[in-house]
């Protein structure tokens, strides 16, 4: 199967009103450009140097999703281009974000990374830092960002049902904070869902899905 024939099928699978990203991290930028020319201009990578690289080599209506951790000393590399960073996950990277943006003089999409599966070590917040987060008195005041939704990864098991009770449990939450009125937090974008769980995400509101290996076959 080649990428493009992937990315239809998978594209002819979900619902027009659910954002497609292409996660292409390790892969080499001709395989992009393929993309690219399939007409995808969504891409997602999980790190900043990588991200960097391939927005020089690549053309500019590519809008980049970071995915992946992000260390608030690497901020400055990403920030005069990036289009969302889904890992937010402390207010100390919210302010390095927003004076970051501010510099670029662009107001900065984010998305608050909410952890989900039980086993694993994973990054993100829990409910409770999550709640502290939105509430922060600072947050308001950080003009050059706008937190548009969350973001959150379901555990790493053939177990459907409790994937689908992680996804459901993080749609619960995103529909509690729909409501907090505060100018620049938005509950718009709800990022959940992979190659392997992304049907499922979607039966769950997902209104963003981050895809790598079913559209690009498996990471060497
Ligand atoms: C790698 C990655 C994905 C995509 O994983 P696939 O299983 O290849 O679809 C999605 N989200 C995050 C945060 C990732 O790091």
């Amino acid at each position: 199967m080649s990428i493009q024939n992937n990315l239809q099928q998978i594209r002819s699978t979900i619902p027009s009103s659910v954002t497609l990203v292409a996660v292409t991290k390790t892969h080499p930028v001709e395989k992009l450009k393929e993309l690219y020319d399939a007409g995808h201009r969504q891409f997602g990578e999980n790190k900043v140097q990588e991200m960097a690289g391939k927005y020089e080599a690549l053309p500019r209506d590519i809008q980049w999703h970071l995915i992946g951790h992000l260390q608030t000393n690497k901020v400055k590399y990403i920030a005069p281009f990036v289009h969302l960073i889904h890992s937010v996950d402390s207010l100390k990277l919210l302010q390095e974000i927003n004076k970051q943006a501010q510099k670029c003089n662009r107001v900065i999409s984010c998305l608050l990374q909410v952890y989900l599966a039980k086993e694993e070590t994973k990054f993100g917040m829990d409910e409770e830092e999550l709640k502290a987060l939105i509430n922060a008195q600072e947050v308001e005041q950080f003009a050059n960002i706008q937190v548009r939704g969350l973001m959150g990864m379901a555990s790493n098991t053939d177990n459907t049902e409790q994937i689908r009770m992680e996804f459901h449990r993080l749609k619960t939450i995103f529909d509690l904070y729909k409501s907090i009125g505060k100018k620049n937090i938005c509950m718009e974008i709800l990022s959940m869902g992979m190659s392997s769980d992304y049907k499922i995400a979607i039966e769950n509101g997902s209104t963003m899905v981050r895809v790598g290996s079913a559209i690009f076959g498996n990471r060497g």
